[in-house]
């Protein structure tokens, strides 16, 4: 992509600009995009020959959004089946549900598990279009563990034999058990390129033998985990719903929390204390609430739903009061992609507009440590721009409907979307 857009400028003028960091807004900012970068942000007017001229006419200009827990692999619901699909079509799917997250306005997600390189590099490659993608390669879980998709009558060692290790991609998990094994997952996870490392603290929703309350991994598989992801500069991120589970993982140095509904003000403390991020992902819960039963999920894995679903929004609640910082996620599946941004709106319960907006751009960033690169309209950060009516001060609607509310939307200096005229 960068080749395309080399030596491109681009001025946009007349922008509402959100200073992500500082969730505000700077009315008649103008920036210069070159190439895939932003060059300059200013107050001033700025004219340069041959460059093409965007007037925002006063309109809201957001930095690309970023959506910091996807599984842009998972083209269906039913998880088991999916690991049995050939990883070809496998990511013939995520091509296709990437380049829909982008035109929803997500110029960035974060993948919390099942993604990996290739499809890393086939974006940034331009054979498809799609958000960037940081990838976490397999999800790490102990036997009997949230990754571990074998059914209950399944005897044998190794899930990802069980379901086909040639098929490379899908969410089944590595299963670890023991501190030797533990490390060596994560380092094959960082030998294939992983971004991030992805762990399984705890019980989950769609998996067929854990408790949702019970906790996962041993103390020291946890530190191991952590100490092997920080070893190679990555941090690990952690799928967790219980106070237990959660403070569990934060004290063994998890760097971001994935759900975490059932968490009190107690263990929002402990979050504080050890500077963890909270993702809640909202979202898949209200899809699965009104799906799960159609799609013929279990009892006990509906009744499990209904236990997390109803704690969500307390869950920020507390995150918020103790000062944790609240990133945007959604963890969908399936068709159920298709509500992706409706996040926005169950968010606007417990949290201001610009505080879900900064979730989504700057915390999301820093979360990511990319905070140079995304998340802020700034000089020398990629040109990820989004352009949108209303304004997002008093309400998200325009991002809860980006089909009508996004009105130009730019990915390192390449325009995607241009409903301006
Ligand atoms: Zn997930």
């Amino acid at each position: 992509m960068a080749a395309a857009t080399a030596g491109v400028r681009t001025i946009i003028r007349d922008a509402r600009l959100f200073d992500s960091e500082h969730a505000r807004f700077v009315p008649g900012t103008t920036v210069v995009v070159e190439g895939e970068r932003i060059a300059e942000v200013t107050q001033e007017k700025r004219e340069a020959p041959g460059a093409t001229v965007i007037d925002a006419g006063g309109r809201s200009l957001l930095p690309g959004l970023i959506d910091a827990h996807v599984h842009v692999v998972a083209a269906s619901h039913d998880l088991v089946g999916l690991a049995m699909q050939p990883a070809s079509l496998v990511g013939a799917e995520a091509s296709r549900i990437m380049r829909e997250m982008l035109h929803r306005g997500f110029t960035t997600v974060r993948d919390a598990a099942g993604a990996d390189a290739g499809l890393q590099e086939a974006q940034q490659r331009g054979l498809y279009e799609g958000p960037r993608l940081f990838v976490a390669g397999f999800p790490i879980s102990q036997t009997g563990g949230h990754a571990d998709m074998r059914p209950r009558g399944v005897r044998g060692r190794g899930s990802r034999e069980f379901f086909c290790a040639c098929a490379g991609i899908g969410l089944v998990g590595a299963i670890a058990d023991g501190v030797g094994e533990v490390r060596r997952a994560v380092r094959e996870q960082v030998r294939t390129g992983a971004n991030q490392i992805k762990i399984m603290a705890g019980g989950g929703i769609s998996s067929p033998s854990d408790p949702l309350e019970g906790t996962q991994f041993s103390l020291e598989e946890l530190r191991a985990a952590v100490e092997e992801a920080e070893a190679a500069n990555l941090y690990a991120m952690a799928h967790a719903y219980s106070p237990r589970a959660v403070t569990r993982a934060v004290e063994a140095g998890v760097r971001s929390i994935e759900h975490g509904n059932l968490i009190d003000e107690a263990t929002a403390r402990v979050m504080k204390r050890h500077g963890a991020y909270l993702v809640p992902t909202l979202s898949t819960y209200a899809a699965l609430a009104d799906e799960g039963g159609r799609l013929g999920w279990s009892a006990s894995m509906l009744d499990k739903l209904g236990q997390v679903k109803g704690r969500g929004l307390d869950a920020v609640r507390f995150a918020r009061a103790e000062g944790v910082p609240v990133v945007f996620g959604t963890d969908l599946l399936g068709h159920m992609h298709a509500r992706q941004n409706g996040e926005f709106r169950i968010r606007s319960e417990v949290q201001p507009p610009l505080e879900i907006l900064q979730g989504a751009t700057w915390t999301a960033a820093q979360l990511m440590r990319q905070e140079a690169h995304i998340g802020r309209v700034a000089r020398g950060a990629f040109a990820d721009l989004l352009l949108v009516d209303g304004d997002p001060e008093r309400d998200l609607g325009m991002l809860a409907e980006p089909g009508r509310g996004v009105r130009w939307l730019m990915q390192g200096g390449r325009t995607v979307i241009d409903r301006l005229a």
